[in-house]
């Protein structure tokens, strides 16, 4: 690891450099992630009447080193932090509070849960990383014997404590009893650097680490293993396993997939599912990726029905495996979680994480790259001996963290849900995708329009806080093989799919006698087969991945009323209104429910008016072409224009469990339309 300090980058004001030096500590993934690790500085502050005091500024809890700001800095009160080195035993409720008391600004973050390790040591710059090669090193039989191996007594060790109150007075009484230590590792936890001089405190931390990657680096030579490369797996199969993962989770998730070479053939080593089951490189990443995963002993070749078997199977046995593993453990009053594994491992196919939106899924794929790299290192060290069982369940369900959990927003109504939507390049297409991501639903974004499909799932994800909200998918739904291809896609990116929205089409205008074989067939191909094709897809996986879901059909009130010299149209869409209630009948025992929305006349983005249509409309009801949309308005019931948005409410809500009990229905978005009664 190389030291990416900049004299010229560094600026001269404590806290602005606190700031970049912390940020170059975020930017390596094997030092801290995702809110992992904090550093902090001592400096001097005015307090609220204007009198000089020492301050320790900390980073506050939850937020990340790589993007961090001076605002999220906690300034504490050294005296008040200090006075606390003389007391022996300190709950972490009452800690907390105690904190909370000592703020600068009580609008101030929450400190960190190790302010006091921070508090409790002279240096201006203290700097503490979950770094991977120091854990890979600790997490060993004999884990400080290892760290005495590389670094002779260079390095202060104090063993496993869970962070807060104890560890703090763990890592002082360590430090104090060798003053000369050039910094302290936490056995299964990390690395402590400090300095008065930033510079150092940063390059310390590097200087160290470098020298724990070499020696895993030799050690990984000499012992020859986890070499193997292995070939990249097959899309469908990928899909396949996505698809029976989310199958056997009885909550709605999204899975996110890796198949990095690394991880590949970690996995293929014979060994890999009984180091895994070991438990988390730290007890920390419990709380992301649960203790274990879940592992999968199935051969890739084998097909994809033996392949669905074997994921359901490892799942199932791991629910058992889990409530047994909180029975064991759970005291009175201990909050159960979910049982489901947050990581499946596939030898051949890499590793998926499930979790309940994308970013969750996100991160715990990020911490799985991370725990399996320390514990391949581990491995060529010696034996990889994380921390046991009951120190695991002490940090998951720990109250401080759960809280912080808690204080995540309420889920959206489709969080955790997956949906596709055709058509959704512009229109009423577009205004559905968008709607259903604000519900929280991840959204593929599908149109024969590639571009026009990724500037709606760019917009989509620049306004989620998931990384992935949004997927662009080129696919004409009137080809087969389009189709199909688009499925693979969807299934290898998200793991399945709970809403299909089947919306692409378009108009064709004539009367029927003059109406050419090849403008019917069009409209038919795009209009009625285009429907059967995407429907027919989404069945079969929804059916493969067997947790229901809802088809969503975008008809037209023509399939009720029909318009004179829209034959082609017409017809096509009275298809598709059938089409739907046949795959109601099919398909209730799968509890896929499957509705239709019937709109009249929406014009606002959309692409079915062209002037060509626009004009052969407006001469069909004897009115201008500019007077088309005044006359739609006028002839409903509510005298109202027709928008996109009117027609994504109503598929937002088919789409939620608000319509748990609504399939084969055709509900009308046309401001009620006299000739179209009864329906
Ligand atoms: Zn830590």
């Amino acid at each position: 690891m190389r030291s990416r300090w900049s004299d010229a980058d560094a600026p001269p004001d404590l806290l602005d450099l606190r700031v970049y030096s912390s940020r170059l500590l975020g930017a390596e993934p094997s030092l801290v992630l995702w809110g992992g690790g904090n550093t902090s500085v001592k400096r001097s502050e005015s307090d609220f009447r204007g009198d000089a005091v020492e301050v320790l500024r900390v980073k506050g809890s939850g937020s990340d080193l790589k993007t961090i700001e001076r605002k999220h800095f906690a300034g504490v009160r050294l005296d008040d932090v200090r006075a606390l080195r003389a007391v022996e035993m300190l709950s972490d409720e009452a800690m907390v509070d105690y904190l909370r008391r000592a703020l600068l600004d009580p609008d101030d973050p929450r400190p960190s849960i190790e302010t006091l390790l921070h508090g409790f040591l002279p240096h201006r710059h203290v700097d503490h990383t979950h770094a991977d090669a120091i854990v890979a090193l600790t997490n060993q039989l004999d884990g400080a014997g290892a760290i005495r191996r590389v670094f002779g007594r260079r390095l202060a060790v104090v063993p496993w404590v869970r962070p807060g109150f104890a560890l703090s007075r763990a890592v002082a009484e360590a430090w104090e009893a060798d003053r000369s230590a050039e910094g302290v590792a936490f056995v299964n936890h990390g690395l402590l650097t400090f300095d008065d001089d930033a510079r150092a405190s940063y390059e310390r931390t590097i200087a160290l680490v470098s020298e724990a990657e070499a020696f895993i680096a030799e050690s990984a030579r000499a012992a020859r293993r986890f070499g193997a490369s292995a070939p990249q797996p097959d899309a469908e199969l990928v899909g396949c396993a996505a698809t029976a993962i989310r199958g056997a989770i009885a909550q709605p998730v999204v899975v996110e997939h890796d198949a990095s070479p690394a991880l590949l053939s970690f996995l293929a080593d014979p060994g890999a599912a009984a180091i895994t089951r070991r438990g988390p490189a730290t007890p920390d990443h419990a709380l992301r990726t649960k203790g274990w995963p879940a592992f999968v002993h199935s051969s890739a070749d084998a097909g994809p029905e033996a392949l669905d078997r074997t994921v359901r199977a490892a799942i199932d046995a791991y629910v058992r495996e889990y409530e047994e593993y909180v029975q064991r453990h759970a005291r009175p009053g201990t909050p159960r979680l979910d049982p489901y594994p947050r990581l499946v491992l596939i030898p051949g196919l890499g590793v998926f994480a499930a979790a309940r939106s994308s970013r969750a899924a996100r991160i715990a794929l990020d911490i799985a790259r991370r725990s399996l790299a320390v514990q391949r290192d581990a491995t060529v060290i010696g034996e990889y001996r994380p921390v046991s069982e009951g120190a695991l369940f002490e940090v998951e369900y720990w109250p401080l963290e759960l809280y912080k959990l808690g204080l995540a927003p309420r889920p959206l109504p489709l969080q955790g849900r997956i949906a596709l939507v055709t058509g959704a390049a512009s229109g009423i297409g577009r205004a559905i995708a968008e709607r259903l991501a604000e519900e929280g639903a991840v959204v593929a974004i599908a149109d024969i329009d590639c571009d026009g499909a990724e500037t709606v799932a760019a917009a989509i994800r620049e306004r989620s806080p998931q990384p992935r909200a949004a997927l662009s998918l080129p696919m004409d739904v009137g080809d087969e093989g389009a189709v199909r291809d688009g499925f693979v896609t969807l299934s290898a990116t998200y793991g399945g799919l709970d809403i299909l929205v089947s919306n692409a089409g378009i108009a064709v205008v004539s009367r029927l006698d003059d109406l050419a074989t090849s403008d019917w067939e069009r409209s038919i191909a795009v209009n009625a087969t285009g429907h059967f094709l995407v429907a027919r897809e989404a069945v079969r996986l929804l059916r493969r991945q067997d947790r229901g879901g809802s088809l969503i059909f975008v008809s037209s009130k023509n399939a009720f009323a029909p318009g004179a010299e829209f034959g082609a149209y017409s017809a096509a869409k009275a298809a598709e209104t059938q089409l739907a209630r046949v795959l109601a009948l099919e398909n209730g025992d799968a509890g896929i429910r499957v509705n239709a929305v019937n709109p009249d006349a929406v014009f606002r983005g959309s692409k079915l008016w062209s002037p060509d249509v626009r004009a052969g409309r407006a001469a069909a009801h004897g009115v201008a072409p500019h007077e088309l949309e005044a006359f739609y308005a006028r002839r409903n019931l509510l005298g109202k224009p027709i928008y996109p948005e009117d027609v994504a409410d109503v598929v937002a809500y088919l789409a939620s469990d608000g319509a748990a009990k609504i399939t084969g229905a055709s509900i009308p978005v046309d401001g009620g339309i006299p000739g179209a009664f009864p329906r």
